[in-house]
């Protein structure tokens, strides 16, 4: 697909989109939060939301800004610490948005996530009503993770990822990642234009994660992937060219690196079971199993497992393995693993003796599955 028509097209056509901002971006030389900065971005989003756009941002920037406002030097390695740094960074945070949108008379509201918020399906859907109803009280929402609570988000979760989630629960149009690289870069350090397939991008993914934020190429690349498959576009572009993102919706070329879409769009059901949500155990089929589900868009039988790993409950995510491994799909799971332990290999009709109750035929139904191409 020619970068000119997609550009023109699915940018100019978008409605609600999705603005990661990376700390770097958001901090000047000593760590301390731009404020200049922040007002160019929050200039920006004011003219998009003026033009009828709903602009969504996910913010880093609460460590950096907690550890300038608390005179560290580096991050804490003790924890409850590097919370409290997140804590008072955070409140920064949402003070310079919050003075950055007062002069365009926009109201903004701060929206705190842990991953798990995501995996629920409630939550999930709260998550997506606030967002929509902040929207329609016309003001800008700010997500960022809920570091002071959530441990392993610190250590290993990048707001990239938290990005993507957040652009495929909300459905919005496009996944913007601004940070200070022009885009995806070849060998030769060139910005590469569009990217038919996010997964091929992954051959330029080169280690360049910077001191304050967490994310480098690769969590971009793989949160390029998860919007892009669920038929969204995703654009990785440096947040400091002079009206970044108004340049990018008015379908103008040349400005960052832009990921081209599957042709078809997963339903919001699909995007919670297949991407959003993690699995709570995992299940392996054998290979006729295997075959059912990939080539005859079969549901999954208790017959065709061989082995179920985890703990879960009827109604939760599972992940189902071939043998030699692969992930086949994911799936809300009809059982329980302690009683798939009793009827794994077994026919259905066996179930009524060996549970003591009429049960389901299949172990996930086709219509709660997503296999994997
Ligand atoms: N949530 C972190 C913060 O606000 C940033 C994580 C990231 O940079 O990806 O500091």
């Amino acid at each position: 697909m020619p970068s000119t028509h997609l550009r023109q097209n699915q940018l100019l056509k978008a409605r609600h989109i999705v603005v990661k901002l990376g700390t770097q971006l958001l901090t000047d030389d000593t760590g301390k939060l731009d404020q200049t900065y922040i007002q160019h971005m929050a200039d920006q989003v004011a003219q998009l939301h003026s033009q009828g756009f709903w602009v969504t941002l996910v913010s880093s920037g609460a460590i950096g800004a907690g550890l300038a406002e608390l005179k560290l030097s580096k991050r804490p390695k003790d924890v409850a610490q590097l919370q409290a740094v997140a804590a008072v960074g955070q409140r920064k945070l949402m003070t310079c948005f919050h003075d950055a949108f007062e002069k365009h008379s926009l109201e903004v509201g701060q929206l705190l996530l842990t991953r798990s918020d995501l995996d629920d399906r409630v939550r999930y859907l709260n998550f997506r009503n606030c967002i929509a109803a902040t929207h329609r009280f016309g003001c800008i929402p700010i997500i960022n993770e809920n570091d002071s609570v959530a441990v392993d988000e610190i250590r290993f979760g990048d707001n990239d990822m938290l990005g993507a989630l957040a652009c495929n629960a909300l459905r919005a149009d496009v996944l913007v990642i601004l940070s200070v690289v022009e885009g995806l870069l070849d060998d030769q350090g060139q910005r590469i234009d569009l990217v038919e397939n996010a997964k091929s991008g992954m051959k330029y993914a080169r280690e360049d994660k910077t001191a304050l934020g967490t994310g480098g190429i690769s969590t971009k690349l793989e949160a390029a992937q998860l919007v892009t498959d669920a038929g969204e576009v995703a654009v990785i572009a440096n947040g400091r060219i002079a009206n970044v993102l108004v340049e990018l919706f008015a379908g103008r070329q040349g400005v960052g690196t832009v990921f081209v879409p599957a042709k078809k769009k997963l339903n919001s059901r699909s995007r919670f079971i297949g991407q959003t949500s993690r699995p709570s155990g995992k299940i392996t089929i054998d290979d006729g199993a295997a075959k059912a589900l990939t080539h005859k868009g079969k549901s999954l039988l208790a017959t065709g497992i061989t082995q179920v790993k985890g703990h879960f409950e009827h109604g939760q995510v599972i992940e189902v393995l071939s043998t030699d491994g692969v992930s086949l799909a994911r799936g809300l799971s009809n059982y329980s693993d302690a009683e798939l332990k009793l009827i794994q290999g077994k026919r259905s009709n066996q179930f009524l003796k060996i549970l003591g109750r009429e049960a389901y035929a299949e172990v996930i139904h086709r219509d709660n599955m997503v296999v994997f191409k």
